[in-house]
């Protein structure tokens, strides 16, 4: 989400001039725009801004603002510890990044601006032109969380559940088209919670499938709790929806997930999965796991292996429980660190094996592949398949854009290699 907030940043600024520059010591404002979710995010703003002081050594200095959740959780402490920040501006704010923008030329003292303005947000937003022209463009559609997993900062830095008006997200994905992007993936912190007036997730999958030149779908993050019938049913009856599901887990045990307060069961989630994969074969899943959450027993671990060894993610995304301030487990008492690295390095060990199979059962076998763009080799195309897949290409055509059936040759753990095969096995194949 970040990612769309950055580029939508950028059209905001570039009512008043600004523009973007990839050399740090010619920026005349410098915007970082962070997330909280992961330990460790304010220390790295303060690392940050060290490397920008040193880029403006002996020059004045650029308008510093820090963007984001860590903004937005810690505004004023990061304000009074750093003078060389001028601004600090919340995820629902950065609306109001131009007037910031503007006070600070005129010499204003440092701002905390973390209202919720999510509403207004997006009413601004709305009226500014996206102008995101990549092959795979990301939209956020749905803002905020209600759930409150208790080691989770979102509904204390993203605010309440917040969906976007349908009408203007057609509208977006359409701009973003024109653009020439032919993936949407479309954003949300519960994603599959999107109700606006009634109108579901599964709602506007048909609605934006129906544009022509728009080739795939996909939706991120989700939550086994919203995962209701009708989504289940677009996997059957849209095939632009990509069959890659992003839904985490976090634990295989029921116990850690209600002192989670995760608001769903093992049981729960393998329900989706089987009719998930009943009205769509091909579906894959992928996932998050917390490793060591406090009052993590041996026996609740081996639940999660269990779990892990029966879905069989082709993407297991792993981390020791790491407190965040202002949530509620923050005070719990922690399991003995060794221990929960030592369970995460057997976890990762599992994971890493079973997607190594995944990858292995690829080879040789010809899949669409949607192209992005050329690497800096030359004549190499990188582009993803429709799991999400990161694919290479050597073509002296030029595939940007385009999706193309390719025969796998090679496989590493990241990454997969292939030619263009002349046989056709999808209907969308021109792009
Ligand atoms: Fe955080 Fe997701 Fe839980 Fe919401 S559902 S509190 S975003 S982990």
């Amino acid at each position: 989400m970040n990612v769309y907030d950055s580029n939508r940043i950028l059209d905001l600024t570039k009512k008043i001039n600004y523009v973007l520059t990839n050399t740090i010591n010619e920026a005349d404002c410098y915007v970082l725009n962070t997330c909280h979710i992961r330990e460790k995010a304010t220390d790295k703003v303060y690392h940050e801004i060290g490397r920008v002081k040193k880029e403006f050594k002996n020059k004045n200095k650029p308008i510093v603002l820090i963007a984001g959740c860590v903004a937005q959780a810690e505004g004023d402490i990061l304000l009074k510890k750093e003078r060389y920040i001028d601004a600090v501006v919340g995820p629902q704010s950065y609306h109001k990044i131009n007037d910031m923008i503007l006070n600070i030329e005129k010499n204003s003292k440092p701002f905390n601006y973390t209202d919720f303005g999510v509403i207004e947000k997006f009413d601004t937003l709305n009226h500014i032109k996206n102008s995101d022209s990549k092959i795979s463009s990301f939209l956020t559609i749905q803002e905020g969380c209600d759930k409150f997993c208790k080691f989770c900062v979102v509904p204390y830095t993203r605010g309440a559940e917040f969906s976007r008006s349908i009408i203007e997200l057609v509208k977006e994905v359409k701009q973003l088209v024109s653009n020439g992007s032919k993936e949407i993936t479309l954003l949300g912190q519960n994603v599959n919670a999107y109700n606006y007036k009634g109108k579901k997730l599964s709602d506007l999958i048909s609605e934006i499938a129906k544009i022509d030149a728009l080739k795939r779908i996909r939706y991120t993050t989700s939550h086994p709790k919203d995962f209701t019938e009708d989504l289940i049913q677009a996997h059957k009856d849209c095939a632009k929806l990509m069959p890659l599901i992003h839904l985490p887990v976090q634990s295989g045990s029921n116990r850690i997930l209600e002192n989670m307060n995760r608001k769903h069961t093992i049981e729960d989630y393998l329900q989706i999965i089987k009719k998930l994969k009943k009205v769509n074969p091909n579906i894959k899943l992928s996932s998050d796991f917390i490793i060591g959450y406090p009052g993590e027993t041996q026996d609740d671990f081996e639940k999660t292996l269990e779990l892990v060894r029966n879905v069989k993610f082709i993407n297991s995304y792993s981390f020791i429980f790491s407190a965040r301030p202002g949530t509620p487990s923050f005070h719990l008492k922690k399991i003995d660190n060794n221990l929960a690295k030592e369970r995460l390095l057997i976890f990762q060990k599992i994971s890493k094996q079973i997607k190594t199979e995944y990858r292995e059962e690829l080879l040789e076998k010809t899949i669409p592949v949607l192209f992005e763009n050329k690497t800096k080799n030359e004549n190499k195309y990188f582009g993803r398949d429709e799991c999400f897949n990161s694919v290479i290409v050597e073509s002296h055509e030029d595939l940007t854009g385009k999706i193309k059936n390719i025969i796998i040759t090679k496989v590493s753990q990241n990454t997969l290699f292939g030619e263009i095969s002349s046989k056709l096995i999808h209907k969308d194949f021109a792009a």
